[in-house]
């Protein structure tokens, strides 16, 4: 594993070989330059490389994997079998990745199979059957249908792990594991992880041939354009607060994020009689259920969404707000994750958490992973009680790496 030092980042598409189709779908999704992350692997993806992408959502990541893929992929009439896997974490994010990758190939007809779990298992074997170029899925569906063998992966030649640091924690290693060692060995793999911890390592380790690191984790841009700011309260009078806040700001859309299942459930039900456009999300509800409630969201029906983390991972909705950590994130990073769901692409968004006492310790490790102090905030004529301490933040000394640049990337499909 080695950061990399082999080329610069691309300031614009045209410095890529891209199709003419290509370019016109970048055109159409208003995409005029490259986000870092895109400058950064596309690049090196098209080179035939093994990439490892710190980076979060938000930021463009699913188009740096989806370019390089489709630019490269055989039709269907050449190879029925799929040549792309990306594993997901979530099945909102694998109709998510399948949505942006569709929209990326507009003009050539393209075929993507979701295969998450929760979904019509026939259905995706009917279209595994008539042939898929590209496969999106969560690791578990996945791994079942490689057991059915209704999924071949002979003629696989590129795979992603996407959010690879959220699957293992949620327990997906051995399923990863399978599904790596079944595909060929000479395979592409690109690895998008917003955190690099050691099981991460160990598995770019095992899996992947001679990994650059490239690092965009830092100039993390959903992150910088959001004001964040904190409050302090006492446990019982958090829904006052939410009241105020709600009523202060009057938010476009806005996201709640409490820590548990029930919590979510409360806040729902006292929510819902003041506000009618209000919806719940969190890991219990039925798939269907949950798709029902994210296109709500997405079409603008639902301005409050209260939910546990089961959304704060890879979501892309463009014109939330505000998010309101409810209840404080006690891992820095699903911090950084919900927090990403407003903000994107460089737009303003706003978020607030809220502190009880005791909870001190909670903020100075959020501003510890984003190198910034949180903003205290207070609303007129409600109390706030004693502010936790507030940690000193080291100055970023880290800066991008420098690389040389290739002038104009060729298309290398690594090929067995
Ligand atoms: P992602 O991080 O892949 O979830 O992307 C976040 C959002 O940014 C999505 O709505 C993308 O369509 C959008 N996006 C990705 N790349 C670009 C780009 N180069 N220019 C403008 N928007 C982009």
């Amino acid at each position: 594993m080695k950061n990399d030092s082999k080329s610069e980042s691309i300031d614009s598409f045209d410095e890529l070989d891209l199709s003419p189709v290509m370019r016109s779908a970048l055109k159409r999704a208003g995409f005029s330059k490259p986000s870092p992350i895109q400058g950064q692997l596309i690049p090196l993806a098209l080179d035939g490389e093994d990439v490892i992408g710190q980076a979060r959502t938000g930021t463009g990541k699913t188009a740096s994997f989806a370019i390089p893929i489709l630019e490269q992929l055989d039709s269907l009439d050449e190879c029925r079998d799929p040549q792309a896997i990306i594993v997901v974490p979530t099945r909102e994010l694998a109709d998510q990745v399948a949505r942006e990758t569709e929209r990326l190939a507009a003009g050539v007809e393209t075929e993507i199979a979701v295969l998450s779990g929760g979904k019509n298992l026939n259905k995706q074997l009917r279209q595994l059957e008539n042939g898929v170029q590209i496969v999106v899925g969560t690791p578990g569906r996945i791994h079942d249908h490689l057991q059915r063998r209704s999924l071949r992966t002979g003629s696989v030649w590129c795979v992603v792990m996407d959010e690879a640091d959220r699957m293992l924690d949620i327990g997906f290693r051995p399923q990863i594991e399978r599904i790596l060692r079944k595909c060929p060995k000479d395979r592409q793999t690109l690895l998008l992880s917003a955190t690099l911890p050691n099981g991460v390592r160990r598995l770019a380790e095992s899996y992947m041939q001679d990994p650059l690191v490239i690092d965009c984790s830092k100039n993390d841009m959903a992150v910088e354009t959001i004001e964040q700011h904190y409050f302090t309260v006492a446990q019982d009078r958090k829904s006052d607060l939410l009241d105020l806040v709600l009523e202060r700001e009057k938010p476009e859309q806005t996201i709640i994020f409490c820590r548990t299942k029930r919590g979510t459930d409360r806040l729902y039900r006292q929510l819902s009689h003041r506000h009618p456009e209000c919806g719940s999300m969190h890991g219990d509800m039925a798939q269907r259920e949950r798709d029902r409630v994210l296109q709500r969201l997405r079409d603008g029906k639902l301005k409050i969404l209260v939910a546990t983390d089961v959304v704060g991972r890879g979501i892309d909705i463009s014109t939330i707000s505000h998010i309101i950590n409810y209840d404080v994130p006690q891992d820095c990073d699903d911090y950084v994750h919900r927090v990403g769901r407003t903000g994107r692409m460089g737009r303003d968004g706003i978020a607030f958490t809220f502190i009880v006492p005791g909870e001190g310790e909670f903020l100075t490790n959020i501003e510890r992973r984003i190198n910034k102090e949180l903003l205290r905030d207070q609303i007129e004529g409600f109390e706030a009680v004693a502010p936790p301490p507030v940690a000193k933040v080291e100055e970023e000394q880290v800066g991008p790496a420098k690389r040389k640049l290739n002038p104009m990337h060729r298309k290398v499909r690594r090929r067995r």
